[in-house]
């Protein structure tokens, strides 16, 4: 298989060469140069980690076999049950938890895979890499997770100093690897993303400490998360296949999108938002334009900017990469892009969307808590509440987060906190690390360059 980008400067890349570019040299996003079929009578079967891996090697060719399987293997062994992602059904839906791995969010379906892939291929060129980025929460602890202890590899996470929540802080700072350096900002989580933009600028200084980045638009990332959707058809009975998709930066449901292009037959997908709604806009008005952020107790859906929707453009306009590059240069200018109906009628032939209130969220938490005795987070309360609205039968909900990340959130609406699993309560004992530093492009660089070379 072999990869180009959305907006067709960069083509005839292989896999590893992909992964490790990340975003594409001409700004866009990497695509597959095709989109394989899935043999779905050959997969069903299949335990999680097999059938990752014969997904994997549907796009993947230039990594020997055996070290793949290998890679899957130590991947999904970090996940605290053999299904990796179990399905559960409550209240006439399907519940796909996703959130079984380190840090119990499925963000850690894709990096654990990452972490593994970056070493390996790192050691195999025998080069190294630092990868530096900011979070709010979620991803900085999946990311160190996925890249603690791994070799070649150090990892630079900013988060705003006291503004992440404390299960969060716990998660990142806990960890004990060499490799991990947590920095808090003075600042908010903006400030740390600024900082992070404008060290990367500095080509200069991104090349000389080798610095690389994780964020939800690696082509590997999305690969990994196809692989559930799959899984939870074949554990499921349903007449026709919906999935409903919590949705922040299209990230998770692109990975679904790919699959029924794959073959998986899936009559829709349910795009989830919460009030930060320019998804929804743009399924049911053809309007993607730019708000501003609210905060909500789904933080991690807070976005305004779908990083992944470019992929899904790409497909939309037939693989045009001049009509891709056309739209997101306007995008870049104006802030707005509008569609016409025609279009709009194929962008609903493949998805629906309905969009969470912050009362709608939290009512759902309790009803699905008085019906089913089942707690959910608010990331995935916003999914059933969409999939509710879509009035399908046997919708499969995808649960991003386990319900213990979000304590106040779930106290709010059901007055009672959830379970805590123990991995949780044994961080509370742990040390603490993290670097304070002031909210300073240079006072971070200066911390980097001592780092790397002392
Ligand atoms: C990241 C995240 C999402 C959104 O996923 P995208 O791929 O950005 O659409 C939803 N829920 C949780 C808990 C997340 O961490």
């Amino acid at each position: 298989m072999r990869y180009r980008s959305t907006r067709g400067g960069v083509r005839d890349l292989s896999f590893t060469e992909a992964f490790l570019m990340g975003l594409a040299t001409d700004g866009g996003l990497i695509v597959p140069e095709k989109i394989p079929k899935a043999d779905l009578s050959a997969l069903k079967k299949l335990d999680y980690k097999d059938l990752a891996f014969e997904i994997f090697k549907l796009f993947i060719d230039d990594i020997p076999l055996d070290d793949l399987k290998e890679l899957v293997q130590k991947s999904y062994s970090a996940f605290d049950t053999e299904e990796v992602t179990p399905v559960v059904k409550k209240d006439g839906v399907y519940i796909l938890e996703l959130f079984h791995g380190p840090t119990f969010a499925f963000k850690d379906v894709a990096l654990q895979f990452l972490g593994n892939l970056f070493e390996y291929v790192l050691k195999d060129r025998n080069t190294y890499i630092n990868v530096l980025g900011a979070t709010s929460g979620d991803t900085g602890s999946a990311a160190i997770y996925g890249l603690k202890g791994k070799e070649n590899v150090n990892i630079f996470i900013l988060h705003p100093h006291g503004k992440v929540s404390r299960v969060q802080e716990l998660q990142m700072t806990t960890v004990e690897d060499k490799n991990v350096y947590n920095i808090a900002i003075k600042g908010t989580f903006d400030d740390c993303q600024a900082i992070v933009k404008a060290i990367f600028n500095d080509l200069d200084f991104k090349e000389k400490y080798r610095l690389g980045a994780v964020n939800s638009i690696n082509w590997a990332r999305v690969l990994a998360q196809i692989v559930y959707y799959f899984y939870a058809y074949f554990r499921t009975d349903v007449e026709e296949l919906y999935f409903s998709v919590p949705t922040g930066n299209f990230g998770d449901i692109f990975a679904g999108y790919m699959a029924k292009r794959m073959g998986l037959p899936i009559k829709r997908l349910i795009l989830a938002t919460n009030s930060n709604d320019i998804l929804y806009r743009f399924v049911n008005f053809g309007d993607y334009s730019k708000g501003e952020v609210v905060k909500t107790i789904s933080p991690s859906m807070d976005i305004q900017v779908a990083s992944n929707f470019e992929r899904y453009l790409y497909y939309l306009f037939d693989e045009d990469t001049s009509a891709v590059k056309d739209l997101m240069d306007k995008f870049l200018e104006t802030g707005v892009l509008k569609f016409s109906s025609d279009v709009l009628e194929r962008v609903k032939d493949d998805f629906e969307s309905y969009r969470s209130s912050e009362d709608d969220t939290k009512k759902t938490i309790k009803s699905f808590y008085e019906e089913t005795g089942y707690v959910i987070d608010p990331h995935t309360a916003c999914g059933v509440y969409a999939a509710k609205m879509s009035n399908h039968e046997d919708v499969i909900c995808l649960a991003t987060a386990h319900p213990a990340k979000f304590p106040e959130a779930i106290f709010e609406a059901i007055g009672r906190y959830p379970e805590t699993p123990q991995a949780i309560k044994d961080l509370e004992r742990k040390e603490k690390r993290f670097t304070v530093l002031d909210n300073s492009v240079g006072e971070v660089k200066n911390f980097i360059e001592k780092v790397l070379t002392t």
